[in-house]
């Protein structure tokens, strides 16, 4: 079976200083693929690198059977990769349905859809995004990710400074739409709700791919050595 994303040999430089050495990741169709590596490894990069935000090598850097290495990231974005970035980044100064509409694309996630996903999007939806709560910002993160009707979901540290309560509803909203059979590709700091939702982990190390498999594969110097357990 063919990857949906397949990255081999990506290399990413920050000016004269090198982040990415080579990783390696897969996401098949339906997977949620956990990418995991202590701070400063280089997730960010690699996802950054995947949604050609920042200029890249690679051997393969492919999405959905096409080339991406020479498209720009709002052509990745319309080939179906749905991010939601670290920090959220909403539109401060519009509301919560203009947040959703303006990211709109067609197919089955619609305005009432979001709505109906996350109840709290639509009981604020004339608020303006810049006096959400964390949460419900995050929740419009999201919610803007799915209106697009992204063909891979990347989460890049969605529970991040977020209370206990509101870290249990995201991650209840993940799981149910990995129920539903989208592709995710996930960075979190909390390994214990990440790994029973992943069906692979990919795990890097000073900007190198280190090792891979199952999330109950993971040895125990694995998580010694490069997770910091
Ligand atoms: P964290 O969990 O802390 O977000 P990360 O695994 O996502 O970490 P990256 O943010 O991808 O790691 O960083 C990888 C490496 O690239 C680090 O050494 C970091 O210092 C460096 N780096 C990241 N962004 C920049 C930048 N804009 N300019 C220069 N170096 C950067």
């Amino acid at each position: 079976m063919n990857a949906l994303l397949q990255i081999d040999g990506l290399q990413v430089f920050y000016g004269g200083s090198q982040a990415l050495f080579g990783v390696e990741l897969e996401v098949r169709e339906g997977q949620a693929v956990a990418l995991l590596g202590r701070n400063g490894m280089g997730k960010t990069t690699t996802i950054h690198a995947l949604c050609r935000m920042l200029p890249s090598r690679a051997q393969t850097l492919r999405f959905a059977g096409r080339d991406l290495r020479s498209l720009s990231s709002y052509q990745v974005a319309r080939l179906g990769v749905g991010l939601v970035p670290e920090g959220r980044r909403c539109f401060p100064n519009l509301t919560v349905t203009e947040n959703l509409i303006a990211a709109a694309r067609p197919g089955a996630w619609t305005l009432e859809r979001v709505q109906e996903f996350f109840p709290r999007l639509g009981e604020r939806e004339n608020q303006y995004a810049a006096t959400l709560s964390g949460g419900e910002q995050q929740m419009l993160a999201i919610g803007r990710a799915l209106m697009t009707n992204p063909r891979l979901l990347v989460l890049d540290e969605a529970t991040e400074g977020l209370a206990p309560v509101i870290r249990s509803e995201i991650w209840a909203a993940i799981a149910a739409l990995k129920q539903e059979g989208l592709s995710i590709l996930l960075v979190d700091k909390s390994l214990a709700d990440l790994l029973p939702l992943s069906d692979h982990c990919v795990v890097l190390e000073r900007g190198r791919t280190v090792w891979q498999g199952p999330p109950e594969g993971i040895e125990e110097e694995v998580k010694t050595q490069y997770l910091g357990l």
